[in-house]
């Protein structure tokens, strides 16, 4: 099994939905230690990328819907995560060249590209309470799971567990990155919403990855 086209798209218009659904509980959480625009922010990025997914020429590979919203997020969400966001897609297309398949160690490729695209435009480091909170135990997560001979199914389950762990890691700790630092102590017993929305996109990744082996259409293109 591998994935193609047919998996970044489910998963880029999940994602879009995730957001969508979880739209209040991320401005909560933003209200709480930033101001309160984060699921606003992310929902009007992600609207505009998929109003966009359609005019994807036949014959797109991954990197092209990658790089779709990565420059549809960087040119419509204002504030500090259009920016991460976006490099963190953008960075994944790179990684990913011009493959039409993903197999287990390219789809690790993605998440660390994306994982370090943040880190290069941020500046975070794990414990900051900011979104690498989310990623880096995801691609730890996720390159483990390859070591240990999972498919892309599973690298995936792997990454959306850690990051949805990771997330919650991040209510006790102060915020050193972004305008939660402004809060010093203020900021422990909350959520940072960048880390929650991240472990959202990456249990979209996963749901979608397992609905796509499972149905097998995704894995036509390979045979
Ligand atoms: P803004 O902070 O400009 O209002 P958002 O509310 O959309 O932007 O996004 C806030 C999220 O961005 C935070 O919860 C945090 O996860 C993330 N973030 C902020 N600064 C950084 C940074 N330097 N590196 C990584 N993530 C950051
Ligand atoms: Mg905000």
């Amino acid at each position: 099994m591998s994935l193609g086209i047919d998996w970044v798209t489910d998963w880029i218009r999940e994602s879009a939905r995730v957001v969508s659904e979880h739209r209040v509980e991320l401005i909560t959480l933003d209200r709480e230690i930033g101001d309160g625009d984060h699921g606003e922010n992310l929902d009007r990025g992600f609207s505009a990328v998929i109003q966009k997914l359609d005019g994807l020429p036949e014959g797109a590979v991954p990197s092209d819907a990658l790089k779709l919203v990565a420059t549809t997020l960087i040119s419509t969400v204002g504030g500090a995560s259009g920016p991460l966001v976006g490099t963190a897609y953008l960075k994944a297309a790179g990684a990913v060249g011009k493959e039409e398949r993903l197999d287990g160690a390219a789809v690790v490729a993605l998440l660390t590209a994306a994982r370090d695209g943040v880190v290069l435009r941020g500046k975070a480091e794990p414990g900051d309470k900011t979104m690498i909170d989310a990623w880096t135990p995801a691609v730890d997560a996720a390159a483990a799971a390859l070591a240990d001979g999972r498919d892309e199914v599973g690298i995936l389950e792997a990454a959306a567990d850690a990051a949805e762990t990771g997330a919650e890691a991040t209510e006790p700790l102060v915020a050193r990155k972004g305008r939660a630092s402004y809060l010093g102590e203020r900021a422990i017993g909350h959520r940072d919403p960048g880390s929650q929305s991240s472990a959202l996109i990456l249990r979209a990744a996963a749901d979608t990855a397992a609905k796509n082996a499972g149905s097998g259409s995704d894995a036509a293109g390979a045979s």
